[in-house]
């Protein structure tokens, strides 16, 4: 089955950069088959297939949020206006504690929604300890493409019911990852959690990087450097910081994906380029929690790869990707200046910038010829813009500053529409948020027994 779809603007963020003005795109199955200027659009003739007339709404690659906790969605509201390692121990620790099968998989399912209504196609989530398999159930339902893992935890003085013994970790983390690697024809993948330096030993982190080397493809997928409290209960245990002990213990590679990394010391910032490892930016989630402001410009010229991901519902309190990109933007600019971070940047790092984090560049992060199908058409003319957007800036421009969700028209991930037209394809959506209610109200009940 083939689609033709029309646009006004294909946003292509290939090499080049090039956007087509009234270009198209052909799918084909999965598949992008072409990507057609607005001269071989019109020479295109008869279609053989389903021609979606867009030609007032723009085809941009779909968003990729490098760093979700889809199990925190249910807490949305229920932690606010605190410090990490209190949000932690006090709230949110509990909270995952009290979790069952049910209620985990209504908080993903609520989160899915949420994702896929702002446009996001690509996520890498950080689970709990418990009921990960209900992750990966509504992530492979709802057709969402995703990195997902258990969060690993051997250790935890913040909240102790929350652990389990390194093997279990380990052995329960290998079963998941067997089962989940390339599960979907490929759209879903593990990427071993170990949740952060002070909830894992150094035994729990070796044996988890150790992990990804009988996986190709596989991540690894942690929290560095968030916070000052946190950095200086890590000195006093690993008398060194974060990345550097990262560093140490071999565990620091390509493949390793840090969410966070505010507190970076100059030589944490060359051990990342030099290793080649991924930052996580989480905008939102830094500014809420007080943690900090990532140097994200000095990232970029030290030639460091960085993503975006809003992180946990409860520490945002959103899962929309406009947000993070604003933020990501206006963040810098009392530090360094109107310049820093413009529009264009910020929306590499949301698109082939997450798809190089993840390494799966070659599938998802543009639209070009062979690449799998995951597109996002938005309608610029929704928000109040009497302006015709006249170059690319002013194009990247109105998506990073101006959009919001409200702007998403449709949603196709995998050559599949999972949102069209302000409708849910593949799931319920009054229902999943009923569930997510009825299932929060039986959590908070289990909490307080
Ligand atoms: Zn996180």
């Amino acid at each position: 089955m083939k689609t033709l779809i029309k646009c006004s603007r294909v946003i292509t963020m290939d090499s080049r950069r090039r956007i087509f003005a009234d270009g198209s795109l052909i799918v084909s199955g999965n598949t992008i088959e072409r990507v057609l200027t607005q001269a071989e659009t019109a020479q295109l003739g008869s279609f053989e297939g389903d021609v979606i007339d867009a030609r007032s709404l723009v085809a941009i690659p779909g968003f990729i949020q490098t760093h979700i906790h889809l199990c925190q969605t249910l807490f949305r509201g229920l932690a606010d206006d605190l410090e990490l390692l209190d949000w932690l121990k006090l709230r949110i620790m509990p909270y995952e504690y009290a979790h069952n099968a049910k209620s985990m998989y209504a908080s993903a399912m609520a989160g899915i929604a949420e994702l896929l209504r702002s446009g996001t196609t690509t996520i890498m989530d950080m689970g709990s300890v418990h009921h990960e398999e209900e992750v990966i159930r509504a992530v492979t339902e709802t057709g969402l493409r995703a990195f997902v893992g258990k969060a690993m935890m051997d250790m935890n003085t913040l909240y102790p019911p929350l652990r389990e013994s390194t093997k279990d970790s380990v052995a329960s983390t290998l079963n998941l990852a067997r089962y989940t690697h390339g599960l979907a024809d490929g759209r879903v993948r593990y990427a071993v959690a170990p949740r952060f330096v002070l909830s894992c030993s150094d035994e729990l982190l070796a044996e988890a990087y150790a992990m990804t080397k009988d996986f190709p493809g596989m991540l690894f997928h942690t929290h560095a450097a968030e916070n000052r409290h946190e950095l200086e209960a890590v000195r006093e245990r690993c008398k060194m910081d974060n990345v550097e002990f990262f560093d140490e213990l071999n565990i620091l590679h390509a493949n390793t994906c840090l969410a966070h990394c505010i507190w970076l010391n100059d030589r944490e910032f060359d051990l990342m380029k030099e290793r080649n490892a991924k930052v996580l930016h989480c905008p939102s989630s830094n500014l809420k929690l007080g943690s900090g402001v990532a140097r994200i410009p000095l990232m970029q010229t030290t030639g460091i790869t960085v993503s975006l991901g809003a992180d946990g519902a409860p520490c945002n309190n959103t899962l929309n990707m406009f947000e993070e990109m604003r933020l990501a933007a206006l963040m810098q600019k009392p530090l360094h200046g109107p310049t820093a971070m413009n529009a264009r940047s910020v929306f590499e790092m949301a698109t082939i910038g997450g798809a190089t984090t993840l390494n799966i560049f070659n599938d998802v992060g543009s639209l070009e010829a062979g690449k799998r199908a995951d597109v996002v058409l938005l309608n610029l003319n929704k928000s109040w813009n009497p302006y015709e957007p006249q170059n690319d800036d002013d194009l990247y421009s109105s998506i990073v500053y101006s959009c919001s969700s409200e702007n998403v028209e449709s949603v196709m991930v995998d050559g599949r529409w999972l949102y069209r037209s302000g409708q849910y394809m593949m799931m319920d959506e009054p229902k999943a948020l009923h569930d997510a209610r009825e299932e929060l109200r039986l959590l908070l009940q289990r909490v307080h027994a």
